[in-house]
């Protein structure tokens, strides 16, 4: 098990490498929600002569890499990698389940306060557990070699504390993925775990610090009488996160491992559920062009059926995507904030509304993400998207010219909006990446610096 305290070990020397690599970061290939026509470095402005075959070539299929001979080294690191991968996008998954839970048990849903002390029985349990069964191995190894002899127990939970720590370790308590993992994974996986966990410590913190779960709960039992061997709880119960408890998408880990929010024009960039009409900067005009029936009730003719009933008027159909609860904002060297997937999604999946501001024309800055009507055969500009002030996590997908997502126009529900499909699939852990268009590119004096084009934003 040492081998595995190693990992872990590597893998925090890792982590810091790379930070101190990403010292100078260049912010350059601004967000849609980021631009502005000032301020742009002279190394940015767009070249008239694009390098000869500039463009990146897919790097060659090592077969062998992808698939190790069976039974091989590298075969069997790959699988623990993989169950790996699996367990901490559970541990996300859990912790957000869990606190959802809490929430709708606190709101007095149906069920849910049942079914979530159950949930923190578990936790409870699973902690009381590993405590107890570590302090009866240093009985037992008391009663074997006396007082004073320096032998620890062969423990997963003592590696994972003293590594890292007991906060991470309530943290992931509350999932049931890592309740398993410590249990049933093999030793590889185990330190796969490990090294993961060690590389996402401020992401995973930060995602359930931005849900309130309450991992202090747990803990506060036992804060009171040391443990043999194991560090003192005491200081990580009394260290409280020094952000605010906000909305998750109020927060962006930067690359030098701290917190920011996103801002424009020194203001919060504020999550929205809905995309926001004010009749004022449409001329006074009360019918927000994007619904699909009058304020009377009668249809409108904006829209095609829609793409969840297919009711060819409105209906109240809504998008239940959760994809937003797995992502988190993060900024990425060259492009600046970014959004990073947190679990796996599939190719076909919509993955949420592209929201915003609703606008009459194109304001200067604004990317124009102009919302077509659907209707077959039909070309019509209804508005204008402008996610600067208010918008919610999609405004800060990246674009790339291999992306991983597209927007679509579609009618969904009582109106018309422009949806992110996921073009294929999407790993946990990676960058979640948009097509901005030619279009955009050709308007921009800056180069694009995705990595797959040649700068001029076209693969
Ligand atoms: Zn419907
Ligand atoms: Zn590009």
């Amino acid at each position: 098990m040492a081998s595995t305290r190693n990992n872990a070990n590597n893998a925090a020397r890792t982590v810091n490498t790379r930070k101190t690599a990403n010292k100078n970061v260049k912010k350059t290939n601004r967000k849609i929600t980021n631009r502005k026509t000032t301020n742009r470095k002279t190394t940015n402005r767009k070249t008239t002569n694009r390098r000869a075959g500039g463009k990146t070539p897919f790097s060659p299929v090592d077969l062998k890499k992808l698939f190790p001979p069976w039974g091989s080294e590298d075969a069997l690191n790959q699988t623990a990698n993989k169950e790996a991968t699996d367990i901490i996008q559970a541990v996300y998954h859990d912790i957000n389940a869990y606190c959802n839970l809490e929430r709708l048990a606190k709101e007095q849903a149906y069920g849910c306060q049942e079914m979530f002390s159950n949930m923190f029985v578990f936790t409870e349990g699973f902690v009381e557990r590993e405590i107890s069964y570590y302090m009866s191995c240093m009985e037992s190894f008391k009663a074997e070699h006396g007082e004073f002899q320096p032998v620890t127990p062969n423990s997963r939970f003592l590696e994972f504390v003293t590594g890292l720590g007991w906060k991470m370790f309530a943290i992931c308590s509350h999932a049931e993925a890592f309740r398993r993992g410590i249990k049933e994974s093999s030793d590889r996986t185990w330190g796969f775990l490990l090294q993961k966990i060690q590389e996402n410590f401020l992401s995973i913190e930060l995602y359930a610090h931005s849900r309130a779960l309450k991992w202090r709960n747990i803990l506060c039992a036992y804060q009171n009488s040391p443990i043999p061997g194991l560090p003192d709880m005491k200081p990580e119960i009394e260290t409280y996160m020094k952000w605010k408890v906000d909305h998750p998408h109020h927060t962006v880990i930067t690359l030098d491992g701290k917190l920011k929010e996103p801002t424009y024009n020194g203001k919060l960039q504020q999550h929205i559920n809905e995309s926001i009409y004010e009749p004022k900067k449409w001329g006074g005009k009360k019918q927000d062009p994007t619904i699909r029936h009058k304020p009377n009730g009668s249809p409108t003719n904006v829209g095609s059926d829609c793409a969840l009933c297919g009711s060819p008027v409105s209906c109240d159909c809504r998008l239940t995507s959760r994809a937003g609860e797995l992502v988190e904002l993060r900024e990425y060297p060259d492009t600046g904030t970014g959004v990073r997937a947190l679990t796996r999604f599939q190719r076909g999946d919509t993955l949420d509304i592209f929201m915003g501001e609703l606008l009459p024309t194109s304001v200067e800055e604004v990317y124009p993400l102009q919302q077509n009507d659907d209707k077959l055969g039909k070309e019509r500009y209804l508005c204008t998207i402008c996610p600067h002030q208010f918008g919610n996590w999609t405004r800060y997908i990246s674009h790339s010219c291999r992306p991983s997502t597209r927007f679509t126009i579609r009618t969904i529900g009582n109106r018309v909006v422009c949806t992110v499909d996921a073009l294929r699939d999407i790993l946990p852990f990676e960058e979640i990446t948009v097509s901005y268009g030619g279009k955009y590119w050709r308007s921009k004096d800056y180069d694009c610096l995705c990595g797959h084009c040649d700068g001029s934003g076209t693969d």
